[in-house]
């Protein structure tokens, strides 16, 4: 779909993962009309994400624990009433007089209204900083996983997974299903620490048993399929390979002793943080996410304290596929009230399941963050590791921002030591460096994260031609 119209949706929707499928296809069926726009040219999200030729099953999709997904997912393709506009960013979004106008940016660049806003734009993966992270064959686990899933491809012979998130053992498995074998999977935790952690909420977890028995499963099928998996083992240094072209091996200490793993890729994978930017600029409240990140606050109806803009999925926290398919139903429910298209019996007894599916996921969740919080595990960094890989600005800069401004960050934050250092200021707009340059500014001022203010956010929020912004349609 390309070209301005002057149609005024109903609903528009940022992203097409499970929140966004779910609130559209309950807006859609009461007759109003819905938008979703999503910069991957397909819908599925970052669960579902689905390969280039279009139409094609993924084999992974029919697996137990993806089923419900991947039947609201094909709900959502067949629903003729939802317009999708795959391959766009919404770069600037504002609430005008009447409804909101949202810029995009694609292949061309166009701009829609809507009366109502929904950001499902879920989570990414935390960049996390070590010697040697920008070595060429170094990801996160997330991006050697949208390969594999969208292209097919594995970009290494040896990969070592590590971190602290029991994605890692997912991602192995989907690695050994196309026809390799990783070279390790390196958890920075021991199991005692894991076990200790996942403890307290072991019992509100068992509501919800399927996800803790296919971590289980998989990594029994790992030690089978002969994949060391080692806990108490951080990665303390990515090693370039001989010829200097990329990477060759890792350093890691494995319950205190270190020793090197050759690797040509490492995907590392210490959790997510909910995409937080195009909230942030519309001056949505946000507080501090767990483990890192910002999470937009929102009321029981999913809206935001900006009028007709609501939030679901990992937007608001990142608790996994099926509670953000349950917050997009809650949202995509309450915004059809909101428009007069439901009413208030339809609209309790439809949010009220909703709720109480969201409520029983909710130990798995509190279970998964637990055992994978990465607080005490953060790589030690060097004088010369990059911190903000557009800007190319090392540790050693940052820190001497932060040292010169002590006073400016106590009330500017990060963005003061962004001012001085330009960590921040390259085309990823700090999604790549907020965090470190946050924890940094904490460790300096022996301060908990939470208490130092992140970057402002400001429009555009995704690098943009020029000449769509003088001329937007
Ligand atoms: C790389 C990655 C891989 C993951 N793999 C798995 C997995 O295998 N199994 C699992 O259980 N969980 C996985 N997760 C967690 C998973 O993302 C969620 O549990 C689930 O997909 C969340 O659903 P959602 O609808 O909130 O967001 P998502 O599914 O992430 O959907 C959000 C969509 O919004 C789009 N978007 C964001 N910002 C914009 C913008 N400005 N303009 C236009 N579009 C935008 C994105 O392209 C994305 O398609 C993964 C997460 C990541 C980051």
């Amino acid at each position: 779909m390309t070209g301005t119209t002057d149609k005024i949706y109903d609903l528009a929707i940022v992203g097409g993962g499970p929140a966004g499928q779910a609130a559209a296809l309950q807006v859609a069926a009461a007759g109003l009309s819905v938008c979703v726009i999503d910069e991957q040219p397909l819908p599925g999200g970052q669960v579902l994400r689905q390969p280039a030729a279009a139409g094609a099953g993924a084999g992974w999709m029919k697996a137990a624990p993806y089923r419900r997904l991947a039947a609201q997912h094909a709900a959502f393709v067949a629903e003729k009433r939802i317009d999708w506009i795959g391959g766009f960013s919404v770069h600037t979004a504002s609430r005008q007089a009447e409804h909101f106008r949202l810029s995009l940016v694609g292949a061309t660049s166009r701009s829609i209204s809507a009366r109502r806003m929904l950001i499902a734009a879920g989570c990414y993966d935390i960049p996390v900083p070590l010697p040697g992270w920008t070595l060429p064959g170094v990801m996160s686990a997330g991006a050697v996983q949208t390969l594999l899933k969208a292209q097919g491809i594995v970009p290494g012979e040896r990969c070592l997974l590590f971190g602290t998130h029991p994605l890692m053992l997912v991602l192995a498995e989907q690695i050994v299903a196309a026809g390799h074998r990783p070279a390790a999977v390196c958890f920075a935790q021991s199991q005692r620490q894991m076990l200790g952690r996942a403890l307290p909420h072991a019992l509100r977890a068992m509501r919800t048993p399927g996800p803790l028995l296919a971590g289980l499963g998989a990594m029994a099928r790992l030690r089978r399929a002969g994949v060391p998996v080692h806990f108490d083992a951080s990665v303390q240094r990515l090693v370039p390979s001989t010829d200097g072209n990329g990477l060759g091996a890792a350093e890691v200490a494995i319950a205190g002793r270190t020793c090197s793993i050759d690797a040509d890729l490492a995907a590392m994978c210490f959790g997510f943080m909910p995409q937080s930017d195009l909230p942030r600029a519309m001056r949505a409240a946000v507080a501090p996410a767990h483990p890192a990140g910002w999470r937009t606050l929102n009321d029981a109806q999913m809206m935001t304290d900006v009028p007709g803009l609501y939030v679901a999925g990992e937007t608001v926290g990142v608790t996994g596929a099926d509670a953000a398919m349950a917050e997009g139903k809650i949202a995509g429910a309450a915004i059809t009230h909101d428009l007069g298209a439901l009413d208030a019996v339809s609209h309790a007894r439809i949010a009220s399941a909703a709720i109480r599916q969201r409520e029983r996921l909710n130990g798995f969740a509190d279970l998964l963050a637990a055992m994978a919080d990465p607080r005490e595990h953060w790589p030690e960094v060097e004088a010369d590791t990059l911190l903000c890989r557009c800007e190319d600005v090392p540790c050693t800069e940052v820190d001497r921002a932060i040292l010169q401004h002590v006073d400016t960050a106590a009330s500017g934050g990060a963005s003061a030591a962004k001012l001085r250092c330009r960590a921040g200021m390259g085309p990823c707009q700090g999604r790549g460096c907020e965090h470190s340059v946050m924890r940094r500014m904490a460790q300096a001022r022996d301060l908990p994260v939470a208490d130092i203010a992140g970057f402002r956010a400001r429009f555009p929020i995704r690098p943009v031609p020029l000449g769509s912004l003088v001329d937007p349609d």
